[in-house]
C-alpha cells in the first residue's frame, strides 16, 4: 500500500486482511509499539516521528525482515508505509529475492495535499498521535513524502508493479476499487 500520510492505507489494509487473509505489516504501527514499550529504539523513533521525519532505513528494514521471518506460512503480506525511500525498496527487493519471492503489486492511493491535511486534522481528534497534532509536523511529513517517497512511483512503474486508486470517496467505495485491482492482479 502506497500513498501520502493520511491516505487511508491502514484503513484499507485492515479491510484487505478481512477479505483476503493477508498479513498486515505497518511500519508506523510497529514503531508506535516500540514507543509505547519505551525501548531504546522507541525513544529514537519518537524524537524523529514527532518532528515529522523518517526513521533510518536500517531500522525499518530490520523490522520488515523480522516480520518476514516470524511468519513464513502466511498467504501474503500487505506492507503499509514501507518502503518509503528508494533505498528501502531496493532492500525489500533483495530480501524477497533471497526468499524466492517478489512484490506482486503496488496499490497507490492518490489524494491531494489539502485532503491529506483535512484527514490528519480529523484523525487528530480520534487517535492520540503526536505527529498528527502539529501543523509544522504535518507539513514536514508531506514534504518528506514528496521528496523521499514519491520517487518510488517511478521505481515501481519501471518494474511494471504500479497501480493507482483514487483515494477520495467512501471507505467502502475505495475498498471496492482496491478489491477489483487485487482480484485482477491475483488472477494474473
Ligand atoms: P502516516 O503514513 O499516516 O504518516 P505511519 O503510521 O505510516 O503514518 O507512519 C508514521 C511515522 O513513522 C512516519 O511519519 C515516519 O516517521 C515513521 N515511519 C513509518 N514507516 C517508515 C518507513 N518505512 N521509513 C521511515 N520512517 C517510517
Amino acid at each position: 500500500m502506497f500513498g501520502p500520510p493520511g491516505a487511508g492505507k491502514g484503513t484499507q489494509a485492515a479491510l484487505m486482511v478481512e477479505k483476503y487473509n493477508f498479513r498486515h505489516v505497518s511500519t508506523g504501527d510497529l514503531l508506535r509499539h516500540e514507543i509505547q514499550a519505551r525501548t531504546e529504539l522507541g525513544k529514537l523513533a519518537a524524537e524523529l516521528i514527532e518532528k515529522g521525519n523518517l526513521v533510518p532505513d536500517e531500522v525499518v528494514e530490520e523490522m520488515i525482515l523480522g516480520e518476514l521471518e516470524a511468519h513464513p506460512d502466511v498467504k501474503g503480506f500487505i506492507f503499509d508505509g514501507f518502503p518509503r525511500t528508494v533505498a528501502q525498496a531496493e532492500c525489500l527487493d533483495k530480501m524477497l529475492e533471497k526468499r524466492g519471492e517478489e512484490i506482486t503489486g503496488v496499490i497507490s492511493i492518490v489524494i491531494d495535499d489539502a485532503t491529506v491535511r483535512d484527514r490528519i486534522h480529523h484523525r487528530a481528534m480520534i487517535e492520540d498521535r503526536k505527529d498528527d497534532m502539529d501543523d509544522a509536523t504535518i507539513t514536514t511529513r508531506i514534504l518528506n513524502y514528496h521528496k523521499k517517497t514519491e520517487p518510488l512511483i517511478a521505481y515501481y512503474k519501471e518494474r511494471d508493479k504500479y497501480n493507482e486508486i483514487y483515494g477520495v470517496g467512501s471507505i467502502k467505495n475505495i475498498f471496492t476499487r482496491i478489491s477489483r485491482l487485487v482480484d485482477k492482479t491475483l488472477k494474473g
